[in-house]
């Protein structure tokens, strides 16, 4: 009888694999049964071994069995999640689990069972009754033309029809029976999206995000792979979808951050779309009005192509943004009366305006006007935010809910008073001086309910005169189209932030949250209120010209030799005790010394430097080349292995950070 041996990952932190026997042969990227210690768990077969590793005993080994007669990972699947537990240096059963729905992971009752009913697509020819402008066609015959991997860069201001572009390339790989997987930030801000692929094809639309049951994320998962849904429309979990005669890869505004998964195990699903599109070796677009440095660094050594569309559909001129001086101005509540007066005068008109302020809740400090106490949260380094809906005070780390006290718990003073500004003052603000006005604010807060996201957007379109106050939230993918003006509070804290790329991050957030006005207007406006009006990077802004501003970045970047043009690593540790990180840290920073091609920058506390108990630091590491980086780490992992500081303390590397801190 022959026997196979064969290198499983199972469910663990450790960042190697398993040896296991069978006497049949089990393809890689199956899901098999093993013992494990003293239990039974699952784990993927990762390759078959030509010879096993002389210091495992033959009889020692145990047995795998194999749970489905389908493989969990398809050879590109497999080769991709295979790529990302190596360049993240995260453990690969931990990597590869994360690409396994939920109802395969530990149950092994659960098959993979083929699903047969096939959905024939067909394309709605009534929804295409507009004419294409030159721009557009000329991307989509372009796009057309590409074979094998690729990248573009769909560089197209926001208003140019990039969701018309998608469209018609879908279509074309539809009529091949090819499908087409299509990411975005976050799902439940674009239903326009969704509903615009909806309308477009006959036959299911495949949507996926976390926020599904389990049940109903395996099912698409398995309707992807047995072919039934050709269409997939997902966030970051969605990149291995496995989808049956994968065509096209599509990221919808792939500088946004969400993409980056910042917990567990820390991945970019923007990067792993280019990795898989080059295994699958088809084309990618990555499509943005604020594209990413790295990609644009790409399209200049001619690694990515680019095309444009630099004039809306509805051939209005983009929004004119405004830099108000506020430094001699009275504000009440952070608004300035010129602001104020531009809302009046757009309301009055019967049309809308948005207020922007990147800060949810009422006011994001309390302190005791007679001692200087300031509340803060008791589990992390946060001072805590207070929420006038729910009466409460609520840390934004942690989520931690605390009673308001009356008394200062350090003086007993009852002068307990309230800082700064959200989202809930400035709609109070505005409800009390527009009385008849809906004002609607849209943030993490008031969309949390299931259900309420869209009441607050069919309240906007339904709408006439009314004001919106939001965060972030705001910009992500929704048009709005009564919108005509806005104003954007508190963009000064993003112009003086020393983090690297912060005015990568504020000029796109500024670009996007103007973006949204106007639609149908010509005289849309946008003011941003500042203390900085001489400001140079604000000056660009101001312009509304992201690749001015975009290049510059590129080339402060260059001459300080930071990303995109060099590889940094943040290798992160978190303990309840903080000198247990600041040692492992230091004598990681210690043996570092010799690398002389790696810069290593720390220990240094991490923003925040505490969450829920945990103190947090981190080393940065950077190096020119990627290839030196990588040689480093693997280094490092090696070492940890055997040192007693790296046992007190959790460890990871993040890989390609969103930011710094
Ligand atoms: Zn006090
Ligand atoms: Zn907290």
């Amino acid at each position: 009888m022959n026997i196979f041996y064969y290198d499983i990952a199972v469910n663990v932190p450790l960042r190697k694999c398993f040896t296991y026997k069978s006497n049949t042969k089990i393809p890689v990227g199956t899901r098999v049964q093993v013992s494990f210690g003293t239990k039974k768990v699952l784990g993927i077969v990762i390759r078959k071994l030509k010879k096993i590793n002389p210091q495992i005993k033959k009889n020692t080994i145990k047995d795998a069995i194999p749970i489905d007669e389908h493989k969990c990972f398809d050879k590109s699947t497999f080769d991709s999640v295979l790529w990302a537990s190596e360049y993240y240096h995260h453990p690969i059963g931990e990597v590869f689990f994360s690409f396994i729905p939920t109802i395969l992971r530990k149950d092994a009752s659960k098959k993979i069972t083929r699903i047969k009913t096939k959905i024939n697509y067909s394309i709605n020819e009534a929804d295409k009754s507009f004419e294409l402008n030159d721009e557009q066609k000329k991307a989509i015959n372009n796009i057309s033309k590409i074979k094998g991997f690729d990248p573009s860069l769909l560089y197209g201001v926001t208003g140019s029809g990039k969701t018309e572009v998608y469209l018609r390339l879908t279509e074309n790989y539809i009529k091949k029976d090819k499908s087409v997987l299509i990411l975005v930030p976050e799902i439940n801000l674009t239903p326009q999206l969704i509903n615009r692929f909806k309308n477009r094809f006959n036959g299911e639309i495949g949507v996926f995000h976390s926020n599904l049951t389990p049940k109903k994320r395996f099912e698409t998962w398995l309707k992807s792979k047995f072919g039934v849904i050709k269409i997939v429309i997902g966030t970051r979990s969605s990149i291995m979808m496995p989808l049956d005669e994968l065509g096209l890869i599509i990221v919808d505004e792939e500088h946004d951050q969400s993409y980056r998964q910042s917990e567990g195990f820390k991945f970019s699903a923007r990067d792993m779309a280019i990795k898989r599109s080059q295994i699958e070796n088809i084309p990618l677009i990555l499509g943005s009005a604020t594209p990413s440095l790295q990609t644009l660094k790409l399209v200049s050594e001619k690694k990515f192509k680019k095309f444009e569309i630099l004039k809306r559909t509805d051939g209005k001129s983009p929004p004119k943004l405004i830099a108000l001086d506020i430094n001699n101005s009275e504000l009440i509540e952070g608004i300035a009366e010129e602001s104020m007066t531009a809302i009046e005068k757009t309301i009055s008109k019967g049309e809308q305006a948005l207020v922007f302020i990147n800060r949810r809740g009422f006011a994001p400090l309390s302190e005791c006007a007679d001692c200087g106490w300031v509340a803060s949260c008791k589990l992390c380094d946060s001072n805590l935010v207070f929420h006038k809906s729910k009466n409460r005070l609520i840390c934004h780390k942690c989520e931690s809910v605390f009673k308001v006290s009356k008394a200062c718990p350090e003086c007993n003073s009852s002068k307990i008073e309230t800082h700064g500004l959200g989202t809930e003052k400035i709609e109070e603000v505005l409800k009390s001086k527009f009385v008849n006005i809906p004002i609607i604010r849209f943030d993490h807060d008031s969309t949390k309910r299931k259900g309420s996201l869209e009441e607050i957007y069919s309240q906007i379109h339904e709408s006439r005169a009314a004001i919106l106050v939001g965060t972030q939230m705001l910009t992500k993918g929704h048009d709005f189209p009564r919108v005509t003006m806005c104003v954007i509070l508190n963009a000064d804290n993003g112009l003086i932030s020393p983090e690297l790329n912060a005015i990568e991050k504020i000029s796109q957030q500024l670009i996007q949250v103007s973006g949204r006005a106007g639609r149908n207007n010509n005289l849309a406006k946008v003011i941003i209120q500042t203390r900085y009006p001489d400001d140079l990077n604000l000056k660009k802004i101001k312009t509304g010209n992201y690749k001015l501003i975009a290049d510059q970045c590129l080339e402060n970047s260059k001459l300080k030799n930071f990303p995109p043009y060099s590889s940094i690593c943040l290798l992160r540790c978190t303990s309840p005790n903080s000198n247990n990180c600041l040692n492992f840290l230091n004598r990681a920073h210690q043996i570092l010394k010799s690398k002389n091609k790696l810069n290593a920058i720390g220990p240094l506390p991490s923003i925040p430097s505490k969450v829920k108990g945990n103190s947090r630091f981190h080393l940065v590491l950077q190096s020119s080349t990627k290839t030196y980086l990588n040689r480093v780490l693997k280094f490092l992992i090696n070492e940890f292995e055997n040192w007693p500081e790296a046992k007190k303390i959790k460890w990871s590397f993040d890989i390609d950070p969103y930011d710094m801190s």
